[in-house]
């Protein structure tokens, strides 16, 4: 296996391997690295919106938001802020050729950038390099929690809002206005909880229900995800023939019984085991014992009375505190965050030389880690504050859009046979029902900036979703 050489690109070693809003993803046939391109609206196809500079200047961008100020607030160990790279135009053009007829109808009213020829590459963590082939494909599992808790500042002017989480409220909306056919039972509260009945119960919502929160890849390959994203192929019933395999080890005549709730019992448990633990290294103990407590969501169907256990709390070194906390920089939300939005906006128009200072299109070096870190608590009125607030609120806002990846590679049989799994032995597993040994890793990836102009949109936004809720939401099942 070779490496990358940038002069020498062929359109015929990269297929589509998927698309956000903002970019979309190919993937190398053989090597363990990603593309990540730029889009923009189609209507713009013919007229690029940026240059060739300021298009190279945004993914540096997004390398420097994502590896000096985002790893630092969620852990280096899960983050890969890749490099940028210049690829010849002839090769951009050929590719986007050959992915345009894989691509869901819902994200063609974006095109793909063919003008810049600059691009993100990433490592692959649906396919990582260290599996062999000859080996059980990996496993990867990508959500996308969103926003893990309710708003307790005193600038919100709804009270609902500290009670029914963003998420549950904003399905009603998404429903209303013809986004999604059906609303989702997911509730990010449940699977931030650190509660293990209410993360079960969470992620079996978000299996029903993908959406965009939840992907699961084999070797590389998307195997399930929305229905409306991509052939109707992708149905429980395919997931679970895919799953089967994984969860049925050893004496295939006895686990040939396992019916498919136990196998849909078994990955969630596996799921669940990685998003509480230290994220591939040894677990921590300290946890957030006063977590749970803060956040029930109204609108989550899961039901109080059936928590059995108490909950332990997040540990305070997994992927889901880091994230909670990171997102909870939003401490004012954004009902109390756009008036300071405004004091910004107006200092920059009187001054627009000020703009470079503040750092308010980056760069995203460790002084602007430090302007949002050492934030003074009160608001004394100046615009450094107004600043630093808005810097957290963008932070945040990157946290509650990211995604959380965890990759599984089955143990082979032979380090199975080293420590002497005996028939006995996994019959003793089978009885217990404990779920088969993966080694694992935990990422998070899509943490690009969110640009200090899209916060009239947020609050806009935000407005539209409650009162939808007044009007519909509160009153349907
Ligand atoms: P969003 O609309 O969520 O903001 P985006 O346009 O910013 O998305 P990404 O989420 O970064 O784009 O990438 C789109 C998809 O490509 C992801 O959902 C994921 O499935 C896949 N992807 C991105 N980066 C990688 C990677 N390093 N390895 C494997 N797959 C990846
Ligand atoms: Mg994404
Ligand atoms: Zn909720
Ligand atoms: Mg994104």
């Amino acid at each position: 296996v070779g490496v990358m050489e940038l002069d020498k690109m062929d359109e015929n070693d990269w297929k589509y391997h998927g698309e956000g809003n903002k970019s979309l993803v190919v993937s190398h046939v053989q090597l363990s690295r990603v593309l990540r391109l730029l889009k923009y609206p189609a209507e713009d196809s013919e007229n690029p919106p940026q240059t060739v500079e300021q298009a190279f200047r945004q993914i540096q961008n997004i390398v420097d938001f994502s590896s000096n100020v985002m790893s630092s607030l969620l852990g280096e160990k899960f983050i890969h802020s890749g490099e940028v790279v210049k690829l010849p135009l002839e090769f951009v053009r050929q590719l986007s050729i050959k992915v345009q007829h894989q691509r869901p109808a819902w994200r063609c009213e974006k095109v793909m950038d063919i003008y810049s020829g600059c691009a993100l590459c990433l490592p692959n963590l649906t396919a990582p390099a260290l599996h062999q082939p000859a080996h059980t494909p990996p496993l990867c599992i990508e959500i996308k929690p969103k926003c893990g808790f309710l708003p307790s500042s005193k600038h919100v002017s709804k009270d609902i809002k500290t009670k029914v989480c963003r998420f549950c409220m904003h399905q009603h909306y998404k429903v209303a206005s013809g986004k999604w056919k059906r609303r989702s039972l997911y509730c990010p509260l449940d699977l931030f909880s650190g509660n293990r009945q209410r993360m079960h119960f969470a992620i079996r919502h978000l299996i029903e229900e993908p959406q965009n929160n939840l992907k699961i890849f084999k070797g590389g390959q998307c195997i399930y995800s929305s229905k409306e994203g991509s052939d109707d192929a992708m149905d429980l019933t395919s997931l679970l023939h895919h799953l089967r395999p994984y969860f049925q080890h050893g004496n295939k005549r006895i686990n040939s019984h396992m019916t498919s709730k136990a196998v849909l019992n078994d990955f969630i448990q596996v799921l669940v085991n990685a998003l509480l633990s230290g994220g591939g290294g040894d677990g921590g103990v300290v946890t957030d014992r006063q977590g749970e407590g803060r956040s029930f969501c109204e609108a989550s169907v899961f039901n109080k009375e059936r928590i059995r256990h108490g909950s332990q709390g997040l540990p305070s070194d997994s992927v889901l505190f880091r994230t909670l906390q990171t997102q909870m920089l939003d401490t004012l939300d954004i009902e109390g965050l756009y008036p300071l939005f405004r004091r910004v906006e107006q200092h920059l128009q009187d001054f627009p030389k000020e703009r470079t200072r503040l750092q308010m299109d980056g760069p995203y070096d460790e002084a602007f880690l430090e302007k949002l870190q050492k934030c003074p608590t009160d608001d004394d009125g100046c615009v450094e504050y107004a600043v630093a607030k808005v810097h957290q609120y963008r932070v945040a806002m990157t946290a509650k859009d990211c995604s959380i990846m965890v990759t599984l590679v089955p143990r082979s049989e032979e380090e199975e046979d080293d420590e002497g799994l005996s028939s006995q032995r996994w019959l003793r597993d089978f009885l217990s029902s404990r779920p088969p040994a993966f080694s694992y890793s935990v990422s998070i990836l899509d943490l690009d900036p969110k640009p200090f102009d899209s916060i009239p949109r947020q609050l806009r936004l935000d407005q539209k979703i409650v009162s939808c809720y007044l009007r519909t939401g509160g009153a349907l099942p």
